[in-house]
């Protein structure tokens, strides 16, 4: 969607919505809005709207047995899911690492998948990790890796594991400042609506994940993240001289159920509607 502006000699321009979210979310990789959108900005650049994740090769990952399927469109939800692990008391980034590792190793050995399921991993200690081979780099053009995480929404859904198991526990503060700041890059990059693009697992699969507990806390990760993104538009909307707002997208499904229990399984994460693992 284009819209009509006029410079500060009066000429007309076009600003593209998309240009500009996307510049946004991409400042952490050094692009300059004023560059891309031939208007200046105070101070050339936005402060990094993402916040630090660990790559594949910070945590040591094996690489992928076949190549990832990378789309050239944007996922429409980002599901939270519970790692279904212990609640681990050490946030040390290195015990993350090794969560990440463990993970690969199961998914790979254990389900005979291509790599790691999740796109993404946060610890205990709030250590964000990049999980699927390729998440950084797609995220970063508002792509989407397919991952296997969700079934039968592999093909337009990102996955957060985040570390232990929430049915009676509740997660750490760190853990939950993390997911909200990953959320908040997230949708900014990809112009998700907090509201309707964050779900639980639950809400596509029949399953428990992401525990009780932290799915009661998915409304306030919603509101603080819709807080972020808001104040980003806020902050983009007066630099671009025009009001900003982030597209539409469809509801989702709400499909609450119960499981059983086992390390690493936190439901179904494959259908027949998904591609090859
Ligand atoms: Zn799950």
């Amino acid at each position: 969607m284009n819209e009509e502006r006029r410079d500060e000699s009066g000429r007309h321009t076009q600003v593209d919505r998309r240009t500009v979210l996307r510049a946004t979310a991409l400042t952490a990789g050094g692009v300059v809005l004023g560059g891309m959108m031939g208007i200046s900005t105070p101070g050339g650049a936005f402060a990094a709207a993402r916040p630090k994740v660990y790559t594949r090769s910070d945590w040591g990952a094996r690489n992928p047995k076949n190549k990832i399927d990378v789309l050239g469109r944007a996922p429409t939800h980002i599901v939270v899911h519970h790692t279904a692990t212990a609640n681990a008391s050490d946030v040390s980034a290195s015990h993350a690492a090794a969560l990440s590792r463990a993970i690969q190793r199961h998914h790979m050995d254990s389900n005979g998948w291509s790599d790691i399921g999740q796109q993404l991993t946060i610890s205990r200690g709030g250590h964000i990790m990049e999980g699927r081979d390729q998440t950084l780099r797609a995220v970063g053009a508002g792509h989407h890796v397919v991952g296997a995480h969700t079934a039968n929404h592999n093909g337009h859904t990102l996955g957060i594991e985040n570390e232990g198991t929430y049915d009676s526990a509740s997660p750490p503060r760190t853990l939950m400042d993390s997911l909200t700041d990953t959320c908040a890059w997230l949708c900014l990059v990809y112009r998700l609506e907090p509201d309707k693009a964050i779900v639980g697992h639950r809400d596509f699969n029949t399953t428990g994940c992401p525990g009780d507990r932290l799915y009661a806390l998915l409304p306030r990760l919603r509101k603080n993240v819709g807080k972020r993104v808001q104040e980003q538009l806020r902050h983009l909307s007066a630099v671009a001289g025009t009001q900003l707002s982030l597209e539409e997208l469809p509801t989702y499904p709400a499909v609450p159920q119960a499981e059983r229990a086992a390390v690493f399984y936190h439901g179904p994460t494959l259908g027949g509607r998904d591609a090859s693992p």
